[in-house]
């Protein structure tokens, strides 16, 4: 059996004119934390949308586990459209700027997928959004509503709500970048568990210390293409590209 998690490959997307993705060939692994790094606009968030089509490629490949899907044709309307929903549910989604409902609690939002989309029964939704808000040091947050939490306790509702979907990966678009620096270090330190306990990532984020702490590998790109591709250790101490070592530069 396979043990790659997500496999893209030759993924293009532009937005009107202005091509975004220029043939992006990516393998992630069961278990894997995969950091992407790279300057703004060069294509981290639009690649990380493509993976779970969110945003849908204009051509290239995708697969999520045992749902593939093949970018740009019009067949199969209904099909495709199934398999998109299918994609979607493998792969939870953490975004920036959190994305909760604001009239739900916080335990409302974590079982309002497995709920409606995965259909647990009332009592196990809510034992399952329990154990998530517990996991990520919220179970008294459990009947707060978003408007009273803080940044990092909003982002660590919309990291178990991701969970609550039971996904195969977990895709996380900066997810510190709208938090207050003091806040950061909460957020950071659900994510650390989370790979200690093996859940296969992809993270889009800035932070050094974080990537070089969390991640297996980081893949770092420009004007929508995959530059280099290296350990940790590799990366931030010897990267091959001098692209790279500017990048690095700028950021540190
Ligand atoms: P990054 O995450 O590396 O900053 P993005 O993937 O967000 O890069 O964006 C890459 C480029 O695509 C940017 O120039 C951005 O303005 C553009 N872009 C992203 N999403 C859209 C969209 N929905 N419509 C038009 N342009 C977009």
């Amino acid at each position: 059996m396979t043990t790659t998690t997500i496999e893209l490959s030759g993924i293009c997307k532009a937005f009107g004119d202005l091509e975004v993705l220029r043939g992006v060939d990516l393998s992630v692994e069961r278990g894997e934390v995969v950091v992407l790094m790279g300057p703004s606009g060069s294509g981290k968030t639009t690649l990380v949308r493509c993976m779970n089509l969110l945003e849908e490629p204009d051509a290239g490949h995708v697969r999520i586990c045992d749902c593939a899907f093949e970018c740009g044709t019009r067949r199969d309307r209904r099909g495709r459209a199934k398999l998109m929903q299918r994609a979607r549910q493998r792969t939870g989604m953490v975004f920036q700027q959190f994305n909760l409902f604001p009239h739900m609690t916080a335990l409302g939002n974590v079982i309002e997928g497995p709920h409606q989309v995965r259909k647990l029964p009332m009592p196990e939704a809510v034992a399952l959004g329990e154990r998530l808000l517990e996991r990520v040091g919220l179970a008294d947050k459990r009947d707060v509503h978003p408007s009273r939490l803080s940044g990092g306790q909003k982002q660590r509702v919309a990291i178990a709500r991701a969970l609550a979907m039971d996904p195969e990966a977990v895709l996380f678009d900066e997810p510190t970048s709208a938090l207050d620096p003091e806040l950061h270090a909460e957020v950071l330190e659900v994510i650390q568990e989370l790979a200690a306990d093996g859940m296969t990532m992809v993270i889009v984020t800035h932070e050094t210390h974080f990537a070089r702490e969390v991640a297996n590998r980081i893949v770092f790109m420009d004007g929508g293409v995959v530059v280099e591709e290296a350990s940790p250790e590799t990366f931030f101490t010897r990267p091959s590209k001098e692209r790279v070592r500017s990048f690095l530069r700028l950021v540190d």
